[in-house]
């Protein structure tokens, strides 16, 4: 960290972490996620950003593919002025081994951002950081609302930013979410 290297921003003279790693499920990618990554920029070089349950797809409440949740999230976060990386992360049913998988598929970090209890422990225990996140309009801004929106056939796209809510409209997520949530008792 110098002034030469333009690392220091200048209004504020606490250095930033180099690289900080912030996981979630993204089903889907919303704006309380892009408010919070709209914070952290302010206090990391780096973001590395961990696609969770990479393998799960087509359920109700994990609808959208890794592919697809990774083009949402990358298309959102390069409107900040960040490097990142978008890196999908299968879940291992193990979770004393999670840390040691997520560090062998991510680049190095110094710092986790993270609210959950369970990720916070584990990485705790690892003697990595974990600095806890404000949250944004909780209600309203949660992958469960937006995904009970899709399904009960209300607005869900003021949730979310722009160019996630295309994604949505071209995979036809709203379409899939819906069948998914029928069952075959009849009645839908
Ligand atoms: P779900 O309801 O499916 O669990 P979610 O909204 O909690 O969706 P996740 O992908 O599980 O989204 O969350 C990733 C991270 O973002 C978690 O640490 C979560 O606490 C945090 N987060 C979720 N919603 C908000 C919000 N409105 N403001 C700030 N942080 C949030
Ligand atoms: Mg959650």
């Amino acid at each position: 960290m110098n002034h030469e290297d333009g690392r220091h921003d200048k209004r504020n003279t606490t250095p930033k972490y180099e690289r900080a790693f912030y996981i979630g499920r993204f089903q889907p990618y919303h704006l309380g996620h892009h408010k919070v990554i709209g914070m952290l920029i302010n206090e990391v070089e780096e973001l590395i950003i961990g696609v969770g349950s990479a393998q799960k797809s087509h359920t109700t409440i994990d609808p959208f593919t890794a592919g697809e949740r990774v083009m949402m999230i990358s298309k959102a976060v390069s409107e900040f002025d960040i490097p990142f990386y978008v890196i999908p992360i299968e879940d291992v049913e193990y979770n004393s081994l999670w840390v040691s998988h997520v560090k062998a598929m991510v680049p190095p970090f110094s710092v986790v951002f993270s609210n959950n209890p369970l990720v916070e422990r584990l990485f705790y225990e690892a003697g990595i950081p974990v600095r806890n996140l404000p949250m944004f309009n909780r209600g309203k801004y949660s992958g469960t609302e937006i995904r009970r929106r899709m399904i009960e056939g209300e607005v869900w796209e003021s949730l979310v930013p722009k160019c996630v809510a295309d994604i949505i409209y071209e995979v036809k997520g709203v379409e899939r979410i819906r069948k998914l949530a029928q069952t075959d008792y009849g009645g839908r």
